[in-house]
């Protein structure tokens, strides 16, 4: 059995969760698609904020459905009382029909293996699963293909303990605004389900709308909105800032461990990639690409101290990051440093630092590892 260590005071580096923020954001999306379910997609650990704490509040908030893409988290969320229904946006193996089954999941469906499985296994279990099958309109990761939803559905629809309830695609070019290309896969999407109805097969809930979908594009909402991302406090794309009005929901903080002078032309850092050019001040901040702080920062970020912007010198170690804060005053040692989120009047979204990185905020959020302490406030 592992033990445990009792300690007097807490790591200084935190992420700290606003529930509140969170909470009012599902609400922003309720009243942006008051017609539609909402799915609060809170895949990879909710992008790094915590699965179960973040399921709570979403349900709490007026989430209908919760969607994660393993079949782990939703036996969590399983385990820590949530009932509603949970989705695996992913595809699964067929041994994971069993686990699928005990926790009430509803899988993605589209392969006939999986169903088979599925079906099997409810059946002993003595349950009717819910399933939803997955179309591929142009994402290419997995689906049914739109000319074979036919075949597919006379081999699987019949399946006496699966319920199809819901039918859904994926978009790979709304958040890059190519409304062309998305237009023709929703129109592709629509007509295979008109197609599939024709046949009678009939899925109550249709849904396509991530995200981008559920701010942009009312006509596309269905029967249900999935997004993830914006409910963390960042719109996929900058063209959608004044279209919603969103709260980023993680501030992540720590403090410095130690301030220093350093005389000019001294390397900094393993590789010495940083040479000081002159007197300069450096500090020492207990955060590295261990706990999921990007190597790719290094010599680019900048993290902010005493409500000054102090850029990130030499490159990031495991567990370390220097920062220059030469010309800030009165910096010492244990002072606040907030490497994302507000303070003094300026603010270092996860936006600037997936810029930095050339990355995406989903990297930037969902990459910061559980050694990280949440806060939940
Ligand atoms: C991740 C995901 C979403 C949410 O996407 P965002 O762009 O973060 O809103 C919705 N649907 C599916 C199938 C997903 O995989």
């Amino acid at each position: 059995m592992l033990k445990l260590p009792t300690l007097t005071a807490n790591s200084p580096t935190i992420a700290e969760v606003d529930l509140a923020a969170f909470k009012e954001n599902i609400r922003t999306f309720k009243q942006v698609a008051a017609d539609s379910m909402l799915m609060a997609v809170i895949k990879t650990n909710a992008y790094g904020h915590g699965t179960v704490p973040i399921g709570l509040a979403a349900v709490e908030a007026g989430a209908d459905r919760l969607g994660v893409t393993t079949v782990e988290e939703g036996a969590l969320l399983r385990e820590n009382g949530i009932t509603v229904p949970v989705h695996i946006l992913s595809s699964v193996l067929p041994e994971q029909a069993a686990d699928i089954v005990t926790y009430d999941l509803t899988a993605s469906v589209s392969s006939r293996k999986l169903a088979n499985d599925i079906n099997n296994e409810a059946k002993k279990q003595h349950k009717t699963v819910p399933v939803n099958l997955k179309i591929d309109t142009g994402l290419h990761r997995f689906g049914i293909e739109p000319k074979k939803a036919i075949q597919f559905c006379e081999s699987c629809y019949h399946l006496t303990s699966l319920n199809w309830e819901g039918i859904y695609t994926h978009f790979p070019n709304s958040d890059e605004g190519d409304w062309e290309l998305t237009e023709e896969q929703f129109a592709l999407f629509l007509d295979t389900v008109s197609n599939l109805n024709d046949h009678g097969y009939n899925f109550p809930i249709r849904h396509v709308g991530a995200s981008t979908i559920a701010i942009e594009r009312k006509d596309m909402h269905l029967d249900m909105i999935r997004p993830g991302a914006a409910l963390f406090g960042y719109e996929p794309a900058s063209r959608q800032r004044d279209l919603i009005s969103l709260r980023p929901v993680m501030t992540l903080k720590s403090r410095l461990l130690s301030v220093r002078e350093l005389p000019p032309n001294t390397p900094v850092g393993y590789g010495g990639s940083y040479v000081t050019s002159s007197h300069e001040k450096i500090a020492i901040v207990p955060i590295g690409h261990g706990d999921g702080y990007k190597y790719a920062l290094s010599n680019k970020g900048e993290m902010l101290v005493n409500g000054k912007r102090a850029r990130i010198v030499g490159t990031i170690s495991l567990d370390q990051t220097v920062i220059n804060v030469t010309g800030i005053p009165d910096v010492r040692a244990g002072d606040e440093v907030i490497v994302m989120g507000s303070q003094g009047g300026d603010e270092i979204s996860a936006k600037d630092i997936a810029e930095w990185m050339e990355s995406n905020v989903d990297e930037v959020l969902s990459s910061l590892m559980e050694r990280i302490r949440r806060v939940y406030v």
